[in-house]
């Protein structure tokens, strides 16, 4: 039996509807099992914390909420980011764990989906309040993770350094070291190289290949790029290494824009010295609502969900859309994309790269073997485009678009999984 519309009413959230929505939609396309349809639209396990944090105040006490959410154990350990936001909640932190089940199995890992998140405001804290913050949160949820459980990664406001944290609060806790219980570790501790920029070179490893489909050459095409964190930067690097013209990009602290394109290692080195993009002397400062309008051949949302919607999705002249965020586009924005022929690389696949060298991290501190970077690179495009080019045959032979079609293999996936495990008892 089909539960109300958002599963659990504790989950509702605009993106946990959206995601639900995404799946009920694929799950009746492709006739799949009631039961297993049922069964996947809510998350298997779900762990709400709340815990004090002391400020730099040193007698003012906090509490803060934190989440671990993990959506599916049927394929191996569950596998996912943990974001620091001032607004993150159970529902939306629920949903990007249903988005990396997808995400892991359109590209075949061998991991269900999970998400963390921490309700707090990352950018006003000093480096002491993040580590006390870290590492209390890692103590609430320590028996939750593992590296044969569920094993966190960075997201939305964590880097490497928070994942360095959780990694020892979590090792001094079980008293012995345990680099498997994170990726996007630093390499000093067994971090894979190309780690960080995974994400954004997976991403434009696709780029070749979305251009021959759409009859467009990669070299000379405007790219516009929302965001220039993790994924934008090495995105825009990418971009920039295969003779494309990064005419645009944004921050939280602006936008700027060059016709011209931007040297993308200088306008790194602009940010590492001021915070952020705007101000760069090379360019014009833009009103961040009209970068991802501005006319393009390609864009990459990279910073926040949500922002491609009903409203500017007609306004949008890209003619592909490359999803570096998770959920950068609403479902009416998606209508409106495909009504006009824009051609959407959804997230659970543009950006699966990041999740898929996670993987490689997670193989390599289970074997004690580290690989080359050029193995990790090589390999990385491998799967990111093989399971691009599964993904378009599925969506021309089904005549749908992209993110269906994504989806339509993930589930499917899942789906044949579970079958053949059954129920116990
Ligand atoms: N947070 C990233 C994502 O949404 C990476 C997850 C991981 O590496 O486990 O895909």
């Amino acid at each position: 039996m089909k539960s109300d519309a958002v599963g659990a009413s504790e989950l509702q959230s605009p993106l946990y509807d959206e995601a639900v929505a995404q799946f009920d939609r694929v799950a009746d396309m492709i006739n799949l099992d009631g039961n297993i349809h049922e069964r996947l639209r809510s998350p298997q396990r779900s762990l709400v914390v709340t815990f004090p944090f002391r400020t730099e105040k040193y007698d003012q006490v906090d509490t803060v909420f934190g989440y671990r959410v993990q959506h599916l154990h049927t394929m191996g350990p569950t596998k996912g980011g943990i974001r620091y936001a001032h607004d993150v909640n159970f529902g939306e932190v629920a949903a990007l764990a249903m988005l990396m089940t997808w995400k892991c199995a359109i590209v075949e890992l061998p991991f269900g989906g999970a998400k963390g998140g921490v309700r707090i405001d990352p950018t006003v804290l000093s480096r002491a309040e993040m580590q006390r913050i870290t590492r209390r949160y890692t103590m609430e949820i320590v028996n939750f993770i593992g590296p044969e459980k569920d094993i966190p990664a960075p997201d939305m406001g964590t880097d490497e350094q928070v994942m360095a944290w959780i990694m020892d609060t979590y090792s001094t806790h079980v008293g012995h070291t345990e680099p498997a219980v994170v990726t996007g570790k630093p390499p000093s501790l067994g971090g894979s190289i190309a780690r960080r920029e995974a994400t954004g070179r997976g991403l434009m490893s696709l780029l070749p290949a979305v251009a021959s489909h759409l009859n467009m050459p990669v070299a000379g095409s405007r790219v516009v790029m929302q965001g220039f964190g993790n994924v934008g930067r090495y995105a825009a690097q990418g971009a920039a290494e295969m003779g494309c013209t990064v005419i645009a990009v944004s921050d939280i602290t602006g936008a700027v824009h060059n016709d011209t394109g931007f040297d993308i290692e200088d306008l790194a080195r602009h940010v590492a010295e001021t915070g952020g993009v705007s101000g760069y002397r090379d360019a014009d400062e833009l009103d961040p609502t009209e970068l991802l309008t501005l006319d393009c051949e390609v864009l990459v949302p990279a910073a926040v969900g949500g922002v491609i919607d009903a409203d500017n999705a007609p306004h949008v002249k890209a003619r592909t859309v490359l999803e570096g965020a998770n959920g950068p586009t609403t479902t009416a924005a998606d209508e409106v994309f495909r009504e006009n022929g824009v051609f959407v690389v959804p997230d659970v696949l543009a950006n699966a790269g990041g999740v898929t060298v996670s993987y490689f991290e997670w193989v390599q501190d289970l074997q004690n073997y580290f690989w080359s970077e050029a193995e990790i690179v090589a390999r990385l495009r491998e799967i990111m485009n093989r399971a691009f080019s599964e993904v378009l045959e599925m969506a021309v032979q089904q005549r749908t678009d992209l993110r269906t079609a994504a989806l339509i293999k993930g589930v499917s996936r899942v789906a044949d999984a579970k079958l053949a495990r059954g129920i116990y008892p």
